[in-house]
């Protein structure tokens, strides 16, 4: 009789890791660099945060901020050289995972901790027949015999709602619409019932209404799951409906962190307050969007004081001598690192940049 991929979720001969009263993974002080030619990129200075059961993290920044370097060393897909994990932990279940052997965290690649990447054409393998690649992770990791592989493979395309699923198991993924092959991705990832999803700009090429869906998507497979969900996004505008909470990155380090309508409703950084004021809105019709001035720093050459002091529209003399402490409570689960996060927060900082 086939299997139904309910039954397929746990693997018996590799149980499930269990979270720490709920909480499933630390990331701990987390810091990683690029050793290039053109010097030492520190990608990462000391990233922590935290993920819950159940619960949607949004990791928030332009290109280059750390949000994908963060997802790649919590996968453990960081190609060394030239990057090198130099400090921190990422504790999964309890476990620093950093320390495992490549074997261990293997296997938990998929089954425990699985990702969706940015560019589902080339994360998907061009020559075999979607069906296939779904039905191979049931067939590696399960043990099953082709034909139920190829029926779970059939069950997962019909939940993300790929039409005619079962007649397009042997179709190709350039035969599938962009936003039909991130569907795929999210099948393949979600396949092995993963505690934890790491979802990297699913939806960057795509227009808004399929951003729209597919962001939909994940929101009921995440709660359907119980899943952890880690949205990596330069795009403040999709996520508002989804995240519990996020946490803003700026050149490699954290610099806000706050429940998601905290965020929304008022920034306690400068930085967040910038993103937040380049999102169109609709009730602004026909004026021009502020986009922050400048451009994020070379990670070879981070400015001295805090990073952000170049484009920061309140910078003051010790911003640039001095970097602000570490993320520090500034209200219930909120978190800046800005020297003036409460004048920013209650709107009386005083702009330099006149
Ligand atoms: Fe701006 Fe200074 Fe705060 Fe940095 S520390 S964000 S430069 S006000």
């Amino acid at each position: 009789m086939t299997q139904q991929v309910e039954e397929l979720r746990v693997d018996p001969h590799n149980p499930r890791w269990q979270s720490v009263d709920g909480r499933l993974l630390d990331v701990d002080r987390l810091q990683v660099e690029f050793r290039t030619r053109d010097g030492v990129a520190k990608a990462l200075n000391g990233v922590s945060f935290s993920l819950d059961e159940g619960e949607t993290l949004a990791v928030l920044g332009e290109s280059g901020s750390g949000k994908s370097v963060t997802a790649q060393a919590i996968m453990g897909i960081i190609d060394t050289p030239p990057g090198f994990i130099t400090g921190g932990e990422i504790r999964y279940c309890g476990t620093d995972i950093l320390k495992l052997s490549e074997d261990q965290r293997r296997r938990i690649r998929g089954p425990e901790i699985s990702m969706i990447f940015q560019d589902a054409l080339s994360a998907l393998n061009p020559v075999y027949p979607v069906g296939w690649q779904i039905a191979e992770m049931f067939r590696k990791h399960r043990g099953l015999n082709k034909s139920d592989a190829m029926d779970g493979a059939a069950q997962l395309m019909e939940r993300v709602q790929i039409p005619a699923a079962r007649q397009r198991l042997k179709a190709f993924p350039h035969q599938f619409s962009g936003g039909m092959r991130q569907r795929i991705m999210i099948a393949m990832a979600i396949a092995l019932d993963p505690a934890v999803l790491i979802a990297d700009e699913p939806t960057t090429a795509l227009d808004v209404t399929v951003q729209a869906q597919i962001m939909r998507l994940l929101k009921e497979l995440q709660e359907e799951r119980k899943m952890g969900l880690i949205l990596i996004t330069h795009d403040l505008g999709v996520v508002a409906d989804v995240a519990d909470k996020i946490a803003v990155m700026y050149a490699g380090r954290i610099v806000e962190r706050a429940d998601v309508f905290d965020l929304y409703g008022n920034p306690g950084h400068p930085y967040t307050q910038g993103l937040l004021e380049s999102i169109p809105r609709l009730d602004q019709k026909g004026q021009q969007l502020a986009a922050i001035k400048g451009l994020p720093p070379n990670l070879t050459r981070i400015p001295a004081g805090c990073a952000f002091n170049p484009r920061c529209r309140y910078a003051q003399d010790i911003c640039r001598a001095d970097p602000p402490p570490e993320l520090r409570e500034i209200g219930h689960h909120r978190y800046s690192a800005c020297h003036f996060a409460e004048s920013v927060l209650s709107g009386e900082a005083v702009r330099t940049d006149a």
